[in-house]
C-alpha cells in the first residue's frame, strides 16, 4: 500500500462553483484563474471541469502552452505578460493573450515583428503592484493604437481590498479612478476577482476573473464558503499510522509543545508540512478523524502530525483523517494557522497524489 496521503479533487464541485460565479455575474464573460497549478488542484483536470468558461488566466508560460496543446480554443491570458522579446514568438505561436503592465513591455513589442497579439492593458488604480500609472495610460494606449501593435485590447485593473468589508471606500476609489481614466475608450474591461464578483456587482463589466471561489473557499473573512453555497473542490486526507497512550505530563512532538494534563490517546497522521500542511498550525486546529471532529496536538513535523483521539469512537491504526475538505473547511484551518486558504491550497506538495473524482 502506498503512503496514504492523498488529495481528492472533485470536478463536480468545480463545475458547481462555476454556476455560482454565473449566478453573481450573469452578464459577464468568465476568465477562470488557473495560476499556481490551478491553486494546487492540478491544471488539466481543473480546466476540463471548467471547459465552458470564456477564457483562462495564469502566469506560467509552460502551463499556458500545455492548456493550448490540450485543445482549448479560448483566450489564455498570461497575467504578468511576457518577460522578453524571445517569449513573444511563443505568444504568437500559441495565440496567448498578454497582460501589459509596464511601458518596457510596449517597447519590446515595438522592437519585435509581432503586431496582432491580444493585449490586456493593466492600469494601477491604487494597489501599486502591477499596472501602468494613471498618467501613463492615455499616451500608452495612443501609442499602441497608432502603431497598430494589437489585434485586440482589453483594459483591466485589480482590487487590493475587495475582500475586506471595512474597505468599501477603497474599492470604490479604485473603480472610480479606472472609470475616469478609461472613459470613452470603448474597449472591453476586466476588474473583478472573486471578492468583487460577490460583493460589488458594479465592477463586473465585460470580464470577471474568479479564482478562489471556483475552488470552493471563501474570499471573505466574515463569510463562510458554505454560506456562499461554494463547495470545496479539494479534500486533503490521510490515515493514522501510529497510536500512543499518554500519561499525565507526557509531551508530544518537536519541543514537546503539547503536554498531556491527563491520560489520553493520540494518533500520528501521515501528513506534514512537506505535504503542504501549514507548519504554523497550532494545537486545537480542527481535523476530522473517523468522521468526527478532533484537533491537532503540538508542532507539525515535516511528514507527520499528531491528533487527539479523546472521544473519537473506534479510532485506531488506519483510521481515515481529513485535514481539510467538506467537513473541515480549508478556511478554518487557514484561520487557525494565521494564513489564507489561497496559501494552503497552492502549497499542496507535488508528492501528494491527486485523485480526480468525476
Ligand atoms: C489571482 C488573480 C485573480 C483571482 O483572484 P481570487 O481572489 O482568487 O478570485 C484575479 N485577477 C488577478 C490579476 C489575479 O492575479
Amino acid at each position: 500500500m502506498p503512503r496514504p496521503t492523498q488529495a481528492f479533487i472533485d470536478l463536480s464541485a468545480l463545475t458547481h462553483n462555476l454556476t455560482i460565479v454565473r449566478h453573481y455575474a450573469p452578464h459577464a464573460r468568465i476568465m477562470a484563474i488557473l495560476k499556481a497549478n490551478a491553486y494546487g488542484h492540478g491544471l488539466l483536470h481543473t480546466a476540463s471541469a471548467l471547459k465552458d468558461v470564456d477564457g483562462f488566466a495564469l502566469l506560467e508560460l509552460d502551463a499556458a502552452i500545455c492548456l493550448r496543446n490540450a485543445g482549448y480554443q479560448q483566450p489564455i491570458l498570461l497575467l504578468e505578460g511576457f518577460f522578453s522579446i524571445e517569449e513573444l514568438a511563443l505568444f504568437e505561436q500559441y495565440q496567448l493573450s498578454a497582460v501589459i503592465h509596464h511601458t518596457e513591455q510596449i517597447a519590446m513589442l515595438s522592437d519585435s515583428k509581432y503586431h496582432d497579439l491580444d493585449l490586456f492593458i493593466k492600469i494601477n488604480t491604487g494597489m501599486n503592484r502591477l499596472g501602468l500609472a494613471l498618467e501613463q495610460f492615455p499616451q500608452t494606449i495612443r501609442k499602441l493604437t497608432e502603431n497598430q501593435r494589437a489585434k485586440r485590447i482589453t483594459l483591466m485593473t485589480h482590487f487590493a481590498c475587495a475582500d475586506d468589508p471595512a474597505e468599501e471606500e477603497n474599492v470604490m476609489q479604485q473603480l472610480e479612478s479606472f472609470q475616469a481614466v478609461t472613459k470613452g475608450c470603448g474597449y472591453p474591461r476586466s476588474l473583478a476577482n472573486s471578492a468583487a464578483i460577490i460583493r460589488y456587482p458594479q465592477t463586473h463589466t465585460d470580464w470577471v476573473r474568479p479564482g478562489i471561489m471556483l475552488y470552493g473557499a471563501s474570499p471573505f473573512p466574515d463569510k463562510t464558503a458554505l454560506e456562499l453555497d461554494l463547495q470545496p473542490a479539494m479534500t486533503l486526507s490521510s490515515r493514522i499510522i501510529a497510536i500512543h497512550e499518554l500519561k499525565t505530563g507526557n509531551r508530544v512532538g518537536y519541543h514537546g509543545l503539547f503536554q498531556a494534563d491527563h491520560p489520553m490517546r493520540i494518533g500520528i497522521v501521515a501528513c506534514g508540512y512537506a505535504d503542504g500542511y501549514p507548519r504554523h498550525a497550532p494545537t486545537n486546529t480542527p481535523v476530522l478523524v473517523n468522521n468526527q471532529r478532533s484537533r491537532l496536538l503540538g508542532r507539525v513535523s515535516m511528514d507527520m502530525l499528531a491528533v487527539d483521539l479523546t472521544g473519537i469512537e473506534n479510532a485506531g491504526l488506519n483510521s481515515p483523517v481529513v485535514l481539510w475538505g467538506k467537513e473541515i473547511p480549508v478556511d478554518e484551518v487557514a484561520q487557525s494557522a494565521e494564513t489564507t486558504s489561497y496559501e494552503l491550497l497552492c502549497a499542496l506538495a507535488p508528492r501528494v497524489e491527486r485523485i480526480v473524482l468525476v
